[in-house]
């Protein structure tokens, strides 16, 4: 009959070691680094660390996103994490219009006309 002791080894929580490897600026949203002209890194509210940066292109794509589930205006132009305002005009990023478009086409599927019968 053998019998094998295992003794667990007890090892020193390291919790506090800091991984201070170096910061890139990466996009909350892509976790890509750096940004070109035609789509920047902004800073567009008051979230740190890897929370801070996010392309133009991404946080575009990202509120449009929140308007297609039913996120209104406010909602949109305020960061869900930080609870501040995001420093973008909207209507730069053409989301204004992408706006209104979504709430013509809720308005539209919206069953306030009964079906038309033809009969025949
Ligand atoms: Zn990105
Ligand atoms: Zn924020």
């Amino acid at each position: 009959m053998w019998r094998l002791l295992v003794t667990r080894p007890c090892f020193p929580f390291s919790l506090l070691e800091e991984d201070s490897e170096e910061e890139a600026d990466l996009c909350r949203i892509c976790q890509i680094a750096g940004g070109s002209p035609a789509n920047p890194l902004l800073e567009p509210c008051g979230c740190v660390g890897s929370l801070r940066f996010v392309h133009q292109e991404c946080l575009k794509k990202w509120l449009k996103v929140k308007i297609t589930s039913g996120a209104d205006l406010g909602a949109l132009k305020t960061c869900e994490m930080c609870k501040q305002g995001l420093l973008i005009n909207l209507d730069d990023l053409n989301l204004t219009e992408f706006y209104q478009k979504h709430q013509q086409s809720r308005v539209r599927n919206a069953p306030t006309l009964p079906p038309q019968t033809t009969a025949g």
